[in-house]
């Protein structure tokens, strides 16, 4: 199926959506901002008053089904026809050619029950996640776009989205299996995009287990990885969430792209943020944080990829790693414990020396022709309009 459209959007629908997404933004940015300083506990004093609530030992749930769906599997169909591309191989993204071959793992089993990721890291991984959707209007062009640049991501979905016998949800639902038919993974975003330090404990269970079996139900597995609403937590919170075996999954460079902007707001946002990254943290990861909900994301995304690609070039000249998009959280991934205390973040981002340089290498090759296609392309642009205004 194609999707290449993107529609206008009504403005009062933007605005309504903007206020919402604004109000989890804005708290987000300050319980990031105190997740990064590694002071959690000044982040939400009001919230901080509960105990941390006991973590019964669930590492797996017997009502759904934790085996992998099988590729071959009608149920990934869509349209009659199962979606599958073959990924385009980005100068700016090193696949390992083997692990496509690996198990079907949509939701991330293999990243179960790891400490909370944040994003830093001690190499230049650049992992993309997209928030809230999924979206009828955006997210399929925003496929179109990750195939396009080879990249794979990783989509926390709002379950509510995907609940229900109606055309709508049965739409969202065939666009979750579309999402993970191309090889991205599809984590939590709970049922309703509530902020869960301001629910009870009960409510808190609600919606991490309805979202569970929702997804559950819409790929065959349920999801591993979780991002809290507006990167809202707390010890009482994140018990719960680990209890239930997920690896939280943070962002350390988002892009302000949930609120009325356009595309190269969303992309000046980002390279701010992540230029200020390099300055506190040289030669750190990221996880970007974007919203499938968005047409201005969906433009915002390639120019993202070609501002890496760009970087790429100057970095080739001075020697230094190269920006390296990465498929999935693997180099995140720090499994918890048993002595850990809820919320314990994971160890700085890296992949194994030997691997690193092994990606390094195929990197540098194609920056180098990627960067030199580039600048003929420039000089010929110049000469066929040499008196160009
Ligand atoms: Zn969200």
């Amino acid at each position: 199926m194609r999707f290449r459209t993107i529609r206008r959007v009504r403005p009062v629908r933007v605005l309504l959506r903007a206020l919402t997404c604004l109000a989890a933004i804005g708290a987000g940015a300050v319980l990031a901002r105190w997740t990064e300083g590694g002071r959690l506990a000044a982040a939400a004093p009001a919230i901080r008053r509960d105990a941390p609530a006991p973590a019964p030992a669930r590492p797996s749930r017997g009502s759904v089904r934790r085996e992998p769906l099988a590729r071959s599997r009608g149920s990934l169909s869509l349209n009659g026809d199962d979606g599958r591309v073959e990924h385009a191989s980005s100068p700016a993204s090193t696949r390992d050619p083997s692990e496509a071959k690996n198990s079907w793992d949509p939701t991330g089993a293999r990243f179960a029950g790891g400490r909370v990721i944040t994003g830093h890291g001690t190499q230049r991984l650049v992992l993309f996640t997209f928030d809230d959707g999924p979206d009828l209007r955006y997210t399929p062009a925003l496929l179109e776009e990750l195939d396009a640049a080879g990249i794979r991501a990783v989509f926390f979905v709002t379950a509510s989205r995907l609940e229900g016998p109606t055309p709508w949800a049965r739409r969202h639902r065939a666009l979750v299996r579309e999402i993970a038919a191309r090889g991205h993974l599809v984590g939590s975003h709970t049922l309703d995009h509530v902020q869960l330090p301001l629910v009870s404990s009960a409510e808190v269970e609600r919606q991490l287990d309805r979202a569970e079996a929702l997804i559950a139900e819409t790929v065959g597995a349920r999801p591993w990885l979780f991002r809290p609403p507006g990167g809202a937590r707390s010890p009482r919170t994140d018990a719960l969430v680990e209890a239930r075996g997920y690896t939280t999954v943070l962002w350390n460079a988002g892009a302000a792209d949930a609120r009325p902007t356009d595309a190269r707001a969303v992309l000046e946002t980002w390279t701010r943020v992540m230029a200020r990254l390099e300055r506190d943290r040289p030669g750190s990861s990221a996880i970007v944080l974007l919203h499938d909900t968005y047409p201005w994301t969906v433009e915002a995304f390639p120019r993202m990829v070609d501002y890496l690609r760009t970087r790429n070039c100057a970095l080739l000249d001075t020697g230094e790693p190269l920006y390296d998009i990465v498929d999935d959280p693997s180099a995140f991934f720090d499994p918890r414990r048993a002595a850990d205390e809820p919320g314990r973040l994971a160890r700085e981002a890296a992949l194994p020396p030997a691997q690193h340089e092994a990606r390094q290498a195929v990197l540098r090759a194609r920056a180098r022709a990627w960067c030199e296609a580039r600048a003929s392309a420039w000089l010929e642009a110049g000469r066929a309009s040499p008196v160009r205004e």
